[in-house]
């Protein structure tokens, strides 16, 4: 009996597997469809100075209208799209729909603002990032200086000839590149020192206690450190205090993004507020 309940129990898993997988399928299917649908929306978050809260730019953030769940967070589509190889067409939609808005917002701004994308280490695998990059600098007629592209780590780990050369490719056309999630990938470091990066983003998990935890404000403290002896920007992410925001200011951190100074927004709520700034 006991066997058989084990039994039971393995084909219960199996099912559950089974569903998970089918419903991955699913999505992928209709996320194939989905960028000609309409059904992606970036939204955009601003990134401020410190102190002063001077508005420097966003980050665009990709979300998905899916047609029965409703609003996804990319942490529920991303890995599906890299599985089945959307992400390449779904990158370009995101580079070019950011300088599109690049060009809108520059417009109307007196200081240069910047827009970051994000890009996973799948698309610099699947795809020329610096070519989708071209060409959507050239489609919308977005000034290089105008875009930041924001990678992680761990694409930096391997040190792979393609995405070195599409690195140094970005940063000779003028475009930021970000390391964002800064200090939580595996990082020896020495990459800082081989590959053209501009910008650290300190991850949440470190601005989360930096007010409250000596230990966190020290770590923080040397990644400051760290960025101003390689000039590189700093941005400190995820502050939802002031309490933070003033610790952060104390570390000498110059830039920072968070819900403390404006949540993901849709792009027409940005340019809205950027003309009342202009006001
Ligand atoms: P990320 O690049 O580190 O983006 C920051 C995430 O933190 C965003 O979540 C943002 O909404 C959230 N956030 C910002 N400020 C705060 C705060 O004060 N408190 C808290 N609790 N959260 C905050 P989101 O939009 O869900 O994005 C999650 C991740 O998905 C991003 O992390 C990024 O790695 C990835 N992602 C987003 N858009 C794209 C895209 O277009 N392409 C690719 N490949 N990945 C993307
Ligand atoms: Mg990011
Ligand atoms: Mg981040
Ligand atoms: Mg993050």
């Amino acid at each position: 009996l006991a066997k058989r309940n084990g039994g039971n129990r393995f084909c219960f898993h199996d099912a559950a597997a089974a569903r998970a997988a089918s419903e991955r399928l699913e999505l992928g299917h209709a996320l194939r469809a989905a960028r000609e649908q309409g059904e992606l929306a970036l939204l955009f978050q601003p990134i401020v100075a410190l102190p002063g809260g001077q508005l420097l730019g966003a980050e665009a953030l990709l979300r998905w209208d899916h047609p029965s769940r409703g609003r996804l967070a990319p942490d529920q589509f991303i890995g599906v799209a890299e599985a089945n190889g959307t992400i390449v067409d779904i990158g370009a939609w995101v580079i070019a729909e950011a300088c599109r808005c690049a060009v809108r917002w520059n417009a109307l701004a007196s200081m240069p603002l910047r827009v970051s994308v994000n890009v996973s280490a799948r698309q610099f695998v699947m795809n020329d990032v610096a070519q989708t990059v071209r060409e959507a600098l050239a489609a919308t007629g977005c000034a290089a200086g105008w875009l930041t592209v924001e990678i992680t780590e761990s694409l930096l780990l391997e040190d792979s000839f393609p995405v070195r050369r599409s690195l140094e490719d970005l940063s000779r056309m003028g475009v930021a590149i970000a390391i964002d999630d800064f200090g939580t990938g595996y990082s020896s470091m020495s990459y800082l020192g081989k590959f053209p990066i501009d910008m650290l983003k300190i991850d949440r998990s470190f601005v989360r206690d930096v007010d409250g935890d000596a230990k966190m404000r020290a770590l923080v403290k040397a990644i400051v450190s760290v960025a101003g002896a390689l000039s590189l920007e700093v941005v400190a992410e995820g502050i939802e205090t002031q309490a933070q925001a003033d610790t952060l200011v104390e570390l000498g951190c110059g830039k920072a993004q968070g819900y403390l100074f404006g949540r993901p927004m849709p792009g027409a709520s940005f340019s809205e507020s950027l003309e009342l700034a202009m006001h």
